[in-house]
């Protein structure tokens, strides 16, 4: 599995799977072993996805040696200051029925985030977890936890897609050093992703599906992919990006999608912060 190496040198896998959306316990432990079986060692979870012990289970029943594994969970904003993020960060390693978390991420930047860091800056040093990051955190507030504090985030997971490249933050994050991770490759299909005619011709000169173009793109620009899916033969179709390579002339294109604008949501919205 090709690679990307974080500010602090840890190895993180450039395509892992994602669980979000997957509340049924049998469902995403399943979903999860599939992926372990097809190859997948990187794992996104979330204490907000409410689905860490059925990750726990499929990681166990894998029987995968935890050094091959790489997982990544999140602090969600109720829990957002130093004393609570302590208590989440227990909860979450005891559901995930782990020793230590690969990644550790603050989900939104929102509440008493700083406190958050200070928490997980002393569980880095102790070595419960080998990286902290932050989710979707402009380069403002991004900038502002650099300087204000000792530990560099290792990465920043934000919403990337063709629609949405991001590519200003992008280019923020790689002056600072700050791992840019994907979160809804996809799009999870809006915008008719699947239907692009764009990324459909591009895929037949390959023989490759839209899903497959869209996640070789962003990991040839250097950035870590997690897409989802509960089904088997796509959750298979998404890890086989490993044998072609897009042209600069495909990837110019798939540029040309951009809308510079998310399809999800704003984190300008005070909705967001609640
Ligand atoms: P995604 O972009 O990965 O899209 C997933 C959906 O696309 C699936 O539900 C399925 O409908 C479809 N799909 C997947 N593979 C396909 C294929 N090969 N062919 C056709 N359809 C296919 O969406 P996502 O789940 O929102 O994002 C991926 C992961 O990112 C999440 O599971 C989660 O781990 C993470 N995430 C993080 C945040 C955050 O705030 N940090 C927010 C959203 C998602």
């Amino acid at each position: 599995m090709q690679t990307v190496t974080l500010n602090n040198g840890v190895r993180m896998p450039i395509l892992g799977f994602g669980v979000y959306q997957i509340p049924d316990a049998e469902e995403c432990e399943n979903a999860v072993y599939e992926a372990l079986m097809a190859g997948y060692r990187l794992i996104d979870t979330a204490a907000g996805y409410l689905n860490e012990q059925a990750v726990g289970r499929a990681i166990r029943r894998s029987g995968i040696p935890r050094e091959q594994l790489f997982i990544t969970t999140k602090l969600w904003i109720q829990d957002a200051g130093y004393e609570s993020a302590k208590q989440a960060f227990a909860k979450s390693l005891d559901k995930l029925q782990l020793e230590y978390v690969d990644l550790y991420l603050i989900h939104q930047p929102f509440g008493d985030y700083y406190g958050a860091w200070r928490a997980m800056e002393e569980l880095y040093r102790a070595g419960r977890i080998k990286a902290i990051g932050v989710s979707n955190f402009h380069p403002d507030r991004l900038m502002d936890l650099i300087v204000h504090n000792e530990v560099v985030p290792a990465v920043n997971q934000i919403e990337t897609h063709p629609f949405h490249r991001q590519a200003e933050n992008a280019a923020f994050m790689q002056s600072v050093g700050v791992q840019h991770q994907s979160w809804g490759p996809l799009a999870e299909g809006r915008n008719n992703l699947f239907a692009n005619e764009t990324l459909t011709a591009i895929g037949h000169k390959y023989g490759k599906s839209v899903a497959q173009v869209v996640l070789r793109s962003l990991i040839q620009q250097n950035i870590v992919v997690i897409p989802k899916s509960v089904r088997r033969e796509r959750i298979v179709e998404n890890f086989d990006i490993f044998d072609f390579e897009l042209s600069a002339e495909d990837l110019k294109q798939i540029a040309a999608l951009d809308t510079n604008a998310s399809l999800f949501l704003s984190h300008l919205d005070p909705e967001a912060a609640k």
